[in-house]
């Protein structure tokens, strides 16, 4: 069954006491009957106070990136293992900025899809196009190539663990949103794709995630459409009274 999901991307935002304070917030805020699953993720060093946090409620902690590797010498980074210890079982992998600013590939992708899975972790997946790539009509090559190559090395039963978020670059963070129209086009395109290598149940089952300017405004007009499963948000994840009116608006 496809799973209707609203995370929060709280990128490098947000220190220990403000991290607990937009929890709070968070938990007094956040509709009680929703049927999505919420997802915040908060920065490495604020997670294990967060799943501590959230202990009681229907909230869900994710990590905003991790290590392909699973310990050793590498400065500066955090194994599936690190995470799993401090009951943190999402991870969200392949988020434009980490391709751009810290040069992860495709191919570094499809390595941290293969450890995460490995430890029975739950991997958003997020790829998207760039401007220019829209501007060629290149789009849905991009993306295709994007989960050919960072993706589709996986087995037909890792899908259960599996969230795709398709998140234009050139909408996040910008104030500019795709259309529901190019939102829609695009995840029908997605799952195709996905229909075409692993077969019709998965595809009907994954779960696709639109990130990219998503606020309270524009929300529920994209949530409405039929391959639209839930968002990715970011600027607006940092507010608790916009995330709820969009957890609101699924
Ligand atoms: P934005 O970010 O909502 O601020 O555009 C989305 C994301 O980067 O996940």
């Amino acid at each position: 069954m496809r799973q209707k999901i609203v995370a929060g991307n709280w990128k490098m935002h947000k220190n220990a006491e403000e991290t607990e304070d937009l929890l709070n917030e968070l938990i007094a805020k956040l509709p009680n009957d929703v049927e999505a699953q919420v997802i915040v993720a908060p920065t490495f060093i604020n997670l294990a106070s967060a799943v501590d946090h959230l202990e009681f409620t229907n909230i869900a902690v994710a990590a905003q990136n991790m290590s392909q590797f699973e310990s050793g010498a590498y400065t500066g980074e955090i194994s599936a293992d690190m995470l799993k210890s401090v009951g943190v079982n999402i991870v969200i992998l392949g988020h434009s900025e980490r391709r751009a600013y810290f040069h992860e590939t495709d191919f570094i992708l499809a390595d941290k899809v293969t450890t995460a899975l490995s430890h029975n972790m739950t991997v958003i997946f997020c790829f998207g196009e760039e401007l220019k790539d829209r501007q060629n009509n290149q789009h849905f090559n991009v993306v295709e190539n994007q989960l050919r190559d960072g993706l589709f090395h996986i087995k037909d039963k890792d899908w259960e663990q599996i969230v795709l978020a398709y998140e234009p670059v050139w909408a996040i963070g910008t104030g500019e949103t795709a259309s529901p129209e190019q939102a829609q086009e695009m995840h029908k395109f997605i799952r195709e794709t996905v229909r075409q290598r692993f077969g019709s149940n998965i595809a009907e089952d994954v779960s696709i995630l639109y990130g990219g300017s998503v606020k309270p405004e524009n929300a529920k007009e994209i949530f409405t459409k039929p391959d639209v499963d839930g968002g990715l948000i970011g600027g607006a994840a940092l507010k608790a009274s916009d995330f709820a009116a969009i957890v609101s608006s699924l």
